[in-house]
């Protein structure tokens, strides 16, 4: 098929542009680089546009004759959007209703749509299924929610048919070691940890051990960048007009920031110091995803169960790439 991947020179789209190209699949990147990276995949595939440039997505999906879109382009900082809502609005809604319009225009109406546990807010029950209330409680997540509820609305109206995903927690990296995580500022636990083991911060702090879990310290579910690839290529051969899916991608098992701590430890032989700082505000004790339905379904297995093996994929790529796609 011929795909145009938002966002593909971003973290979890190049590792699915990837695997969309050893499927076969003819595919085009669109990406404004802001996130991006351009080594991240190959310059003939490249088309640097912005989200909000409706006229060159309709002419790239028109050229290209595409067939399906994959929309990773987001801005997806937390924090960011509870103190910049508008940015978040208007790139990442603003940013898919042009993509939406694009698509009408050109006839395409396959979609597969890159969503967030964050829809699901602060559940108390786990694990999380796609049954729970979605109930947000910052700007992303309602960027998010509200693209999942037009999509509903776009399947009955135009006949669109879409799989959206709830990510739980993106991890690892490509076993090639040459795509991996790579966000400015960083602020996700196992590429901080890691930075520790390679000697470029002190020390990494848990943001809170007071938490109502085991250990007191919040509790995750890590999922490998390459299984959320796996996804993606099963859902093209789902879509149907007018149909419209979600599906959870989590592996099901939840890890305290203590134990990743623990594994990045064991597999970099570093000591890794850690202090106990405050919590970060709006951070749920415990997120873990019920992915049955995908299994189900998609028939997805997720390869990698447990922490220490994702852990090993991102150290393979943060030893080769320390300074990430910048001079090393
Ligand atoms: N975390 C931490 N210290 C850090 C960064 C993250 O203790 O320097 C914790 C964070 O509070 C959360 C978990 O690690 O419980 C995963 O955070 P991350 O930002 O990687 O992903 P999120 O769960 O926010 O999507």
């Amino acid at each position: 098929m011929r795909i145009l991947v938002t966002g593909g020179a971003g973290y979890i789209g190049s590792h699915a542009v990837r695997r969309l190209q050893q499927d076969g699949h003819e595919v085009t990147v669109y990406d404004n680089l802001s996130c991006g990276h351009r080594e991240a995949v190959s310059a003939e595939q490249l088309v640097v546009g912005d989200l909000l440039d409706g006229p060159l997505l309709s002419q790239t999906l028109k050229q290209r004759r595409i067939e399906a879109v994959m929309h990773f382009a987001a801005l997806a900082l937390v924090g960011e959007s509870v103190t910049d809502p508008a940015k978040y609005y208007r790139n990442n809604v603003v940013g898919a209703l042009t993509l939406f319009d694009a698509m009408r225009q050109a006839d395409v109406w396959r979609f597969v749509f890159s969503s967030t546990t964050a829809t699901y807010g602060e559940p108390e029950v786990m694990p999380i299924t796609e049954k729970f209330r979605q109930d947000p409680i910052n700007p992303y997540g309602f960027t998010k929610l509200v693209i999942e509820q037009t999509l509903a609305d776009y399947a009955q109206a135009y006949g669109f048919g879409y799989v959206a995903f709830r990510y739980f927690n993106a991890a690892g990296a490509s076993p090639s070691g040459d795509i991996g995580e790579d966000h400015q500022p960083e602020s996700h636990l196992i590429p901080l940890v890691l930075q520790v083991a390679l000697g470029q911060r002190e020390q990494i702090s848990i943001f809170g051990d007071d938490y109502p879990t085991p250990d007191g310290s919040c509790i995750r579910d890590y999922v490998h960048i390459d299984d959320l690839a796996d996804a993606h290529a099963r859902a093209l051969e789902r879509l149907q007009p007018g149909r419209g899916e979600a599906f959870n991608l989590g592996t099901g098992t939840g890890y305290s920031v203590l134990e990743v701590v623990e594994a990045c430890r064991r597999v970099t032989g570093h000591k890794i110091p850690a202090v106990v700082g405050p919590r970060r505000a709006g951070d749920p004790p415990e997120l873990r995803a019920d992915a049955s339905l995908a299994k189900e379904q998609l028939g997805w297995r997720p390869q990698y169960n447990a922490i220490e093996p994702i852990v090993e994929t991102a150290w393979r790529w943060h030893q080769s790439h320390p300074h990430g796609y910048g001079a090393n």
